[in-house]
C-alpha cells in the first residue's frame, strides 16, 4: 500500500505503478466514483488477472479507462456526435460510455462483446496513473465480486491485498457510487446502469435518452444490456429489507420489525437518516447521512454495508432513499444489495 496525496500525486510513484501496470500486473487506485483494480485493458493477460482477482465472472465487460480524449479514436470503430456532446459535458467525470469497439481492444477486456466500455475520470491520481499506463487502463471496482464496490483503500486491501501487486491510497472516494453508463451505439442513448449523472442531466443536454428495460423492469425476464447488472450484487452477509412508504410509517414499521427480531433472539441493524435515526429504539442503528445532503447518502451506503459485515447482525431493515437527483443510483445499488426484497407500508 502506497499512501499518496490525491491533489499532488508523487510522480516517483505514479511511475512505478505504470510500470507494473506496463509489465501486465495489477494495481488498485483511486476515482471519483469508487477505488478501481487496473490492468492494461490491451494486454488480454492482463484483463484475465483482473476476473481472476476478483472471482469476476469473465462475461462481465470492464470499463476502458482513459487520461484524454485523444486516446478514444485508437480503440473505437466511431465516436457519434451524441457522445462527443455528452464527453463535451460530463468528461472528464463519472459518465462512462458504450461504443462500438476496434480491434485493438482484446475480446478478453470487453467480455467477448464488440463494444467497449470507455471513461476518462476526473481524479488526478486516477488520470497520472492512466497516463504512466501507456493511455487504457481496465478498471473494474476493487473489491471481490459480489461484495460491496470499495470507497476506500482499506476496502481494497480487506477483500484482495495479497492477490494484487500494489494499491494506491488517496483516501476515501468522493462520489462513492459507481459511473452512470450510457450505451451510445443506438440512434437514441440508453443508459444501462444509474449513477452520479442522472437521466435528467443526460436529457439536458442529449435531448431523447431511455433508461434500459432490464434496469426498471420488475420482471426479471427482461435482461439487462450491461451483462454485470444481471448479478446480484453488494450482497451484505444479514438479510437486508428495504421498508417504503410515508416517513412516519417507516420509522414505526421498522421499530416493529427491530423490535420482533429482538424477540426472536436476532440482532437487527437498522439504516436510518440524520433525520431519523434517534427516533429507533432497538437494534444497531446507522445513518445513511441527511436526506438533504444526498451526496453524504451515495457516499456512505458501501462503507455501512461494509460495516454491517463486521457485526453479528442478523437482518438489516433499511429506509428508503428516493432522493431528487442520485435517489435512482442509491436505490439501484440499495434494491440489488436487498435482492429486491421491499416491503411497502
Ligand atoms: P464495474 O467496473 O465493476 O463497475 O462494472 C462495469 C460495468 O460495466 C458492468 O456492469 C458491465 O457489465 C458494464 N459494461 C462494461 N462494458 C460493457 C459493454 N461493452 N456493454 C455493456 N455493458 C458493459
Ligand atoms: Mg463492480
Amino acid at each position: 500500500m502506497v499512501t499518496i496525496n490525491p491533489d499532488h500525486p508523487d510522480p516517483g510513484d505514479v511511475k512505478r505503478a505504470g510500470e507494473i501496470l506496463k509489465k501486465g500486473g495489477l494495481v488498485a487506485f483511486p476515482t471519483e466514483t469508487v477505488y478501481g483494480l487496473g490492468g492494461n485493458a490491451l494486454d488480454p493477460s492482463a484483463s484475465r488477472k483482473i476476473y481472476a482477482a476478483k472471482g469476476r465472472p469473465s462475461d462481465n465487460p470492464l470499463i476502458v479507462h482513459i487520461a484524454d480524449l485523444s486516446m478514444i479514436g485508437p480503440i473505437t470503430e466511431e465516436f457519434p456526435e451524441k457522445a462527443k456532446t455528452a464527453a463535451g459535458k460530463f468528461w472528464p467525470g463519472p459518465l462512462t460510455m458504450i461504443l462500438k469497439k476496434s480491434g485493438l481492444v482484446p475480446m478478453e477486456t470487453t467480455g467477448g462483446l464488440d463494444t467497449v466500455a470507455v471513461r476518462f475520470p476526473s481524479d488526478l491520481t486516477a488520470q497520472a496513473l492512466i497516463r504512466a499506463a501507456g493511455g487504457y487502463v481496465a478498471a473494474p471496482s476493487a473489491n471481490t465480486s459480489g461484495r460491496p464496490s470499495p470507497t476506500t483503500a482499506a476496502h481494497v486491501a480487506e477483500d484482495l491485498g495479497e492477490r494484487i501487486d500494489m494499491i494506491l491510497d488517496g483516501g476515501p472516494v468522493n462520489i462513492g457510487l459507481e459511473s452512470t453508463i450510457v450505451d451510445f451505439t443506438e440512434d437514441v442513448p440508453v443508459v444501462l446502469r444509474p449513477g452520479y449523472v442522472s437521466l435528467e442531466m443526460l436529457r439536458e443536454v442529449l435531448g431523447d435518452v431511455r433508461m434500459d428495460k432490464g434496469l426498471i423492469s420488475e420482471n426479471s425476464s427482461v435482461r439487462p444490456k450491461a451483462p454485470g447488472m444481471k448479478y446480484r450484487h453488494y450482497a451484505p452477509k444479514a438479510d437486508l429489507i428495504i421498508v417504503e412508504g410515508e416517513q412516519e410509517d417507516v420509522v414505526r414499521h421498522i421499530s416493529e420489525l427491530a423490535a420482533k427480531a429482538e424477540q426472536e433472539g436476532k440482532t437487527a441493524g437498522i439504516i436510518a437518516s440524520d433525520e431519523s435515526r434517534n427516533r429507533y429504539r432497538t437494534g444497531i442503528v446507522k445513518t445513511m447521512g441527511s436526506r438533504a445532503h444526498e451526496e453524504t447518502i451515495a457516499h456512505n451506503l458501501y462503507e455501512i454495508l461494509r460495516e454491517y459485515d463486521q457485526l453479528d447482525v442478523q437482518v438489516i431493515y433499511s429506509e428508503a432513499f428516493h432522493t431528487p437527483r442520485m435517489g435512482q443510483a442509491i436505490m439501484n445499488r440499495l434494491l440489488k444489495a436487498a435482492g429486491h426484497r421491499v416491503i411497502n407500508v
